[in-house]
């Protein structure tokens, strides 16, 4: 199988990667680095079955020779990083992902799209099946990320209808580990972060609303379960585990054993009131679950965070 997965620098992108070469894969991994970091993929550099071209695929994505799979990944994912590239995001979304879909049309590879939880908006169904349509501000703050991923999804769905592409669009919910930048900005790496640092915890309006956190390892097996079923999608991929935001900051504090304080910041206009996937079609369809509890999955991103913010202490000292 040799499978392209743009955005495989970034958080989500560079674990795919890694698990499809664990398996005896060849990829050909296309990022610009506008969020991902080239050490993620470090590591797999030497690996002949790696190969990492550094280009931005709303631009142009023309791969020489066979593609099995096209895995489209690429996009910012963070909050503040699609706020501080709104035309970026709507761009990769759009044509970025039409460049993706040329490409499987034309090799007639099969083409994965890493859509999101965000198409439900602010969901006035909970949880969240696959035939919920969402609740979406067309053109509120949010706008640029939610509508690029709609509109994805039904170019996804077009070039299946109309030309025959083999497609599957995944729905990711919020998903957690190492990799991820440690200010990214997510509220994950934003409390992991200032915890470790006994800085205050940043909690955005009071902390009620609520999220499910899915651990990394768990969501590379459902998209490679998604990659190698011949499913149209959509499919939720998440944890269903619920939690507020305050339970967050308090299962961090505790695992982190710091002394932060509690800092209470404004709500974001149209931040999302609750967030709960219905994971009911990956496990007849994929048979997946998630299999990773909070505690473990943030032990081990805090631990990457400890390592990360001493490399990043001793390069600001040098
Ligand atoms: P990330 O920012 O770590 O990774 C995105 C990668 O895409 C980065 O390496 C970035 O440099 C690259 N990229 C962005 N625009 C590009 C372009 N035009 N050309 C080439 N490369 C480009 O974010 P992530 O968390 O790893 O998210 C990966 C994908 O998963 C995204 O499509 C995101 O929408 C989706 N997703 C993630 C989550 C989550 O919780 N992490 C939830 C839902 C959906
Ligand atoms: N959040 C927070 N403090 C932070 C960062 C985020 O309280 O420092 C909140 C944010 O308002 C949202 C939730 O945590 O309600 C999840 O935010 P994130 O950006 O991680 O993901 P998303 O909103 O895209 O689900």
């Amino acid at each position: 199988m040799r499978t392209v997965v743009t955005g495989g620098a970034g958080f989500v992108g560079s674990h795919l990667c890694e698990s499809l070469l664990a398996r005896g894969d060849v990829v050909v991994c296309i990022d610009d680095l506008s969020t991902g970091r080239p050490a993620n993929i470090g590591h797999l550099l030497d690996d002949p079955a790696f190969t990492f071209v550094e280009a931005d695929v709303s631009a142009s994505l023309d791969i020489e020779g066979d593609v099995d799979v096209v895995a489209h990944l690429a996009s910012p994912a963070s909050p503040p990083d699609y706020h501080r590239r709104p035309l970026q995001t709507l761009a990769v979304g759009s044509r970025g992902t039409e460049n993706g879909l040329r490409l499987a049309q034309r090799t007639g590879a099969r083409f994965l799209l890493a859509s999101t939880s965000e198409v439900y908006g602010d969901p006035l169904v909970h949880p969240q099946p696959e035939d919920y349509w969402g609740n979406v501000n067309p053109i509120g703050p949010r706008s640029v990320y939610d509508e690029a991923k709609r509109f994805a999804e039904a170019l996804t769905t077009a070039y299946r209808n109309q030309l025959g592409v083999d497609t599957a669009i995944v729905r990711i919910f919020n998903t957690y580990g190492p990799r991820m930048r440690p200010h990214d900005g997510r509220v994950v790496t934003n409390f992991i972060a200032q915890a470790l640092n006994d800085d205050p915890l940043t909690i955005y309006g009071d902390g009620s609303q609520t999220r499910s956190f899915c651990y990394i390892d768990d969501l590379v097996r459902g998209l490679v379960a998604m990659i190698d079923s011949t499913e149209p999608g959509p499919i939720n991929l998440g944890n269903p585990v619920e939690r507020s935001v305050a339970e967050l900051a308090e299962l961090v504090l505790r695992l982190t054993g710091s002394r932060s304080s509690l800092e209470y910041h404004d709500l974001p206009l149209d931040d999302p009131t609750r967030r709960r996937p219905v994971i009911t079609r990956a496990g007849e369809l994929l048979g997946w679950e998630p299999e990773t509890s909070a505690e473990d999955g943030l032990a081990r991103t805090v631990a990457y965070f400890r390592r990360r913010l001493d490399e990043v202490t001793a390069a600001r000292a040098e």
